[in-house]
C-alpha cells in the first residue's frame, strides 16, 4: 500500500477527551472517528487492525469445528418474550425500537434468543448433535457510561458462538475446547491474559470463565491465589471466615460522638484499629422494606454477591436517608446493629469481631466493646464484602494478590435456561423429546483492539504485536523526490516486498518531511521499519528497526526479504 493513496489522518496532540491510552492513541493514530458517545466508524487503518483479529478468531473456531453462519441485528420481541428477557435483559441496554406496523424489535445485544429459535427448527435429532454455530457480528448495547473508545462502546463486534448438546459431558467437552481456543486465539494475538472464573450476569447459567487481558485500565480486579492455582473475577471470589478473635469479652459501653458521621472519624476520635469496627448499611429487602448488612469497618461491599441473597432486593439498590431514619430513627452514620427491628445480614468477617464499635441507632452515639450474642442477638451470616489483598485464598492455600484486567472473552455454560423456556428440543434415541443444553461463548473483536494497545504502546505510539499489525512493515524513503537512486532502491524493495507476501506500507508522501513520516509510523504503531537513505544506500544497504526493540541495524538490501522474515514473529 501507498500512504499518498491510503487515508492516514493522524492528529498532532492527543484528544483531550480520551482517558486511556488506547482510545487516545486510536483516535490521535486515526484508526476510528467517533460518530455519537459510544460509536465510531472504523477508518482503513484501524479496520485492517479488526479485520486482523477477526481472521485469528475465525481460524480458531473453524480448526475446533464450530460452523460460521450470520444472523440479524433486529431481533422480533416475541423470542425476547418468550425467553422472559424482553423486560428482565440488564437494565436498559436493550436498545427497542418499532416498524411501521408498530411491531416491537431490538438491536440484538446478544444472540441467544435468535440461535435457540434457529436450533428448534433446524435440530431434529439427537444424532445431530453437538453441533456449534458462531458470527462475527455487531452487537448493540445502550450502556449507561459508553467510555475508554472501542473498550466499552455502545456498537461494538462481537464473536459469538453457541452450542447445543443431548447432555452436560457433552458441553462440559464444548466448553473445554471453547477454553482452549481462546488460549489460542489470545496467545497468537501475543497478549497477557489470565482465564479467572466468573460470575454469569443477565446471561445465566451456572459455570462460567472469563478471559482478561491484563492491564493497569482495566475495569475489572481479578484474584489470584499465591500459588498460582486460583484465579477469579472479585465479584465472584469468596471470602472466607477468619478464625474468631480470641479475647475476653469487655462491658459494653455508650460514648458521644457529636458530627463523626463515617467510620474514618470515629477510629481518629477513638483512636482504634478500624478493624475493631463494623459498619452498616441499609438496602433495600425483597419482601422487606429495608435489610441491614453488617461488613467489617475496612471491607467494601460486594453488590453482586449482596443482591444474590433471597432477602435482598436485586439489583441492589441502597436505602436512602428519610427511609432509614423512619425505620431505624437516625441518620447512616450513626447505624448499628444492637437492638435493630429489621432483618440484618452479617458478612463472615464481621461475625467473628469482639468488643467492637459500631453506631447506636441515635444521631451522635456510639457503642463500643459490642459483641455479638451477648449484646447483639445472632443474625444470619454470609460472605457480603470484596476480597482483597492479601487475604487468604478460598482454595485454603496461598493468599490473595488482586490485579486489574480488561475483559475480552466470557464462555459460560447455559444448561437449559433458553432451550426450556423457549422449547428447544430434539428426539432421543427412543423417539422422546430431549430438551437440548447449551454453551454461549462470547469475544469482544473491538474490544480487543483497544485492549492490545493497552498492553503494547509507549510514549510515541502503539507497539502492534506483528500478528495484528495494520501493515507488518513500513519503508520510508529519504528525499526520494531529490535522489532518482534512493527513489529507485524504495520501489524496487517495496516491489520485491510485495512479491514476496509481506504487508507493506510504503510513505511515498513528497509533501512531508522523515521527521513527520517517523513521527507518524511510531504512532500507528507498525512493527518493522526500513528506512532508505543515500549514505547507506551507498553501500547497498538500509536501515532497519524495530518499533518494539527501538534497536536499529543495517541490512544489505538484498537480504530485506529473508532478514524481514525471520525478524517477524507470526
Ligand atoms: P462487561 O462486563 O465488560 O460489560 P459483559 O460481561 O456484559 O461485559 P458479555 O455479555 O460476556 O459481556 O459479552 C462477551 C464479550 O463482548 C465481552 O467479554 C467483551 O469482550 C465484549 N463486550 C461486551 N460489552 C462490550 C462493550 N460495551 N464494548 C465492547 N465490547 C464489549
Ligand atoms: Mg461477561
Amino acid at each position: 500500500m501507498k500512504a499518498s493513496q491510503f487515508t492516514i489522518s493522524t492528529l498532532k496532540e492527543k484528544p483531550s477527551d480520551a482517558e486511556i491510552a488506547s482510545h487516545q492513541l486510536l483516535v490521535q493514530g486515526g484508526f476510528i472517528k467517533k460518530l455519537a458517545s459510544g460509536i465510531y466508524s472504523w477508518m482503513p487503518l484501524g479496520l485492517r487492525v479488526l479485520r486482523k483479529i477477526e481472521q485469528i478468531v475465525r481460524e480458531e473456531m473453524d480448526r475446533s469445528g464450530a460452523q460460521e453462519l450470520l444472523m440479524p441485528v433486529t431481533q422480533p420481541s416475541e423470542l425476547w418474550k418468550e425467553s422472559g428477557r424482553w423486560q428482565m435483559y440488564d437494565e436498559g441496554l436493550l436498545l427497542k425500537f418499532k416498524d411501521r406496523h408498530d411491531r416491537d424489535f431490538c438491536f440484538g445485544p446478544t444472540h441467544e434468543e435468535v440461535i435457540t429459535d434457529i436450533a428448534r427448527n433446524e435440530l431434529r435429532s439427537h444424532k445431530q448433535l453437538p453441533v456449534n454455530y458462531y458470527q462475527i457480528q455487531t452487537k448493540f448495547r445502550d450502556e449507561t457510561r459508553p467510555r475508554f473508545g472501542v473498550l466499552r462502546a455502545r456498537e461494538f463486534i462481537m464473536k459469538d458462538a453457541y452450542s447445543f448438546h443431548a447432555d452436560l459431558e457433552s458441553l462440559q467437552s464444548t466448553f473445554d475446547q471453547m477454553y482452549t481456543t481462546y488460549q489460542r486465539i489470545l496467545t497468537r494475538m501475543r497478549l497477557d491474559f489470565r482465564a479467572v472464573e466468573a460470575d454469569s450476569g443477565s446471561i445465566g447459567g451456572s459455570a462460567s470463565t472469563e478471559f482478561h487481558v491484563l492491564a493497569e485500565s482495566g475495569e475489572d480486579l481479578i484474584a489470584f491465589s499465591s500459588d498460582g492455582e486460583y484465579a477469579a473475577n472479585i465479584e465472584l471470589a469468596e471470602a472466607i471466615t477468619p478464625a474468631r478473635e480470641d479475647e475476653p469479652e469487655k462491658p459494653i459501653e455508650r460514648i458521644d460522638t457529636p458530627n463523626q458521621k463515617t467510620i474514618q472519624s470515629v477510629v481518629d476520635h477513638l483512636s482504634i484499629d478500624i478493624k475493631k469496627t463494623v459498619k452498616t448499611l441499609v438496602v433495600k429487602g425483597h419482601q422487606t422494606p429495608i435489610v441491614v448488612l453488617v461488613l467489617r469497618g475496612d471491607h467494601t461491599l460486594n453488590a453482586l454477591k449482596a443482591e444474590k441473597l433471597e432477602a435482598v432486593a436485586s439489583p441492589l439498590t441502597f436505602a436512602d436517608e428519610s427511609e432509614i431514619k423512619t425505620v431505624i430513627g437516625c441518620g447512616p452514620g450513626s447505624i448499628g446493629p444492637v437492638g435493630l427491628n429489621c432483618p440484618v445480614i452479617v458478612d463472615r468477617a464481621a461475625s467473628v469481631v469482639s468488643n467492637f464499635v459500631c453506631g447506636a441507632n441515635q444521631d451522635g452515639v456510639h457503642w463500643i466493646n459490642v459483641n455479638w450474642g451477648r449484646d447483639v442477638i445472632e443474625s444470619p451470616i454470609a460472605d457480603l464484602r470484596n476480597i482483597e489483598s492479601g487475604d487468604p485464598a478460598p482454595t485454603g492455600a496461598g493468599f490473595i494478590e488482586i490485579k486489574r484486567g480488561i475483559e475480552v472473552g466470557h464462555i459460560f455454560q447455559l444448561g437449559n435456561k433458553y432451550s426450556a423456556s423457549m422449547k428447544a428440543s430434539v428426539l432421543d434415541a427412543e423417539g422422546k423429546a430431549l430438551t437440548m443444553v447449551m454453551g454461549c461463548y462470547g469475544i469482544g473483536v473491538s474490544r480487543l483492539v483497544g485492549a492490545a494497545i493497552e498492553q503494547n504502546n509507549d510514549e510515541r505510539g502503539i507497539i502492534w504485536p506483528d500478528t495484528i499489525a495494520p501493515f507488518q512493515v513500513i519503508l520510508i524513503p529519504i528525499n526520494a523526490h531529490k535522489s532518482p537512486a534512493v527513489q529507485e532502491a524504495a520501489e524496487q524493495l517495496y516491489q520485491e516486498l510485495n512479491d514476496d507476501g509481506f504487508e507493506v506500507l510504503i510513505d511515498d508522501r513528497h509533501q512531508m518531511r522523515p521527521g513527520a513520516k517517523f513521527a507518524d509510523a511510531e504512532l500507528i504503531g507498525i512493527p518493522h521499519r526500513i528506512v532508505i537513505g543515500d549514505r547507506a544506500l551507498a553501500n547497498t544497504e538500509v536501515e532497519y528497526t524495530c518499533r518494539s526493540s527501538g534497536e536499529t541495524t543495517l541490512w544489505p538490501i538484498s537480504q530485506v526479504p529473508e532478514l524481514l522474515r525471520s525478524a517477524l514473529d507470526l
